[in-house]
């Protein structure tokens, strides 16, 4: 009883608004959403929605945090990044203090192939915080596959786009960016930066798409919407289905990857590389550590180790995925990481 009047009083700005309303507010509580990516969109995204009494809430995110993370994403602090925690755990851990009403739920690890249908599954919408393209349609391929609305969202600079995307019922994110840009021709947060406002404008559009659809609300955003918070600018692009695409025609072309070695260079990080290999089990830290003999400044806690090592810092997930850093040079990262981390 008491946590009902506390529910109630907690809401109630919400609840006199009136796209939401009592009944609102109890489908917000009764629903679940799983935000993909915790960096300046995830955070303010996952901070607003724990606020607004979304039921559970799933958050993926495969980094951990760092200073430079500090200027726009909002959900961490300085000690976040003295005691080395990943996006996710220190994520769970404030929004946990902001409303213990809410499930959260923080996986740390990286999105791809071979566990994106396992994260999306179960969930009633599917929020974008990635900061890359090829996690996109590989989420855009997954959410038409279960039938789960995903809303994207990007920024970048001062400049930020978001659309809404209804399995079956509107364009997907393909039929509106039907080619993937070769890697590089692209800008990156590294490239042109990135600022926080930008980012809090764009994951402010996407949490409230998550609201209106959690609620049923026949609100929902139909067009591409782009902003430039710097120079003020707002557009509505009007989006069409596009004939032909292989996503909204079933055939998941990004889920068919069946790559099982997974290399990336990672957006917000300077010269780094990240390798994953699905085949390849989890890591034992006590043990890895004490096989690490020939390294530099070995440390661990409960959800990361790293080292120095050949003039690069490599850290280590549970889960075997490590991030190279000091270098861009895929097939050194590899090596090194198959060297140290694999033991062969
Ligand atoms: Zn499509």
């Amino acid at each position: 009883m008491e946590m009902e009047k506390q529910a109630r009083q907690r809401y109630s700005r919400q609840v006199m608004f009136h796209g939401i309303g009592e009944k609102g507010q109890e489908k917000l509580e009764r629903s679940s959403i799983v935000i993909v990516g915790c960096g300046a969109l995830g955070s303010n995204a996952a901070n607003l929605l724990v606020r607004a009494g979304v039921g559970k809430v799933r958050i993926v995110d495969r980094d951990f945090v760092e200073y430079h993370n500090l200027q726009r994403q909002v959900l961490f602090d300085e000690n976040d990044v003295k005691e080395q925690l990943p996006k996710a755990i220190a994520a769970k851990r404030r929004l946990n203090a902001i409303n213990s009403l809410i499930e959260v739920e923080a996986i740390v690890a990286d999105i791809n192939v071979s566990n994106m249908e396992r994260f999306c599954s179960g969930v009633d919408v599917i929020l974008d915080g990635l900061d890359n393209l090829e996690t996109r349609y590989l989420v855009n391929d997954a959410a038409l596959k279960l039938g789960i609305p995903y809303v994207y969202g990007g920024a970048i600079s001062s400049f930020g786009m978001t659309m809404t995307i209804i399995p079956g019922r509107t364009p997907c994110f393909r039929c509106v960016f039907p080619d993937m840009l070769p890697g590089g021709a692209m800008p990156t947060c590294e490239t042109d930066g990135v600022l926080g406002t930008a980012a809090a404008a764009i994951s402010s559009f996407e949490a409230t798409e998550a609201i209106k659809i959690m609620v049923g609300s026949d609100k929902l955003n139909k067009d591409l919407i782009s902003l430039d918070i710097w120079d003020g600018s707002f557009q509505r692009l009007p989006i069409t289905r596009k004939e032909g695409c292989p996503a909204c025609n079933g055939n998941y072309e990004f889920l068919k990857n069946k790559k099982t070695l997974l290399k990336s260079s990672l957006c917000g990080q300077s010269r780094a590389v990240q390798i994953v290999d699905t085949a390849s089990g989890e890591i034992v830290f006590k043990q890895l550590a004490a096989r690490l003999t020939d390294v530099q400044n070995l440390t661990h806690n409960e959800y990361m180790l790293s080292f120095d090592a050949d003039n690069c810092h490599i850290t280590v997930f549970q889960d075997g995925r490590a991030i190279i850093r000091n270098t861009l040079d895929e097939k050194q990262a590899e090596k090194l990481y198959y060297r140290y981390v694999r033991g062969h």
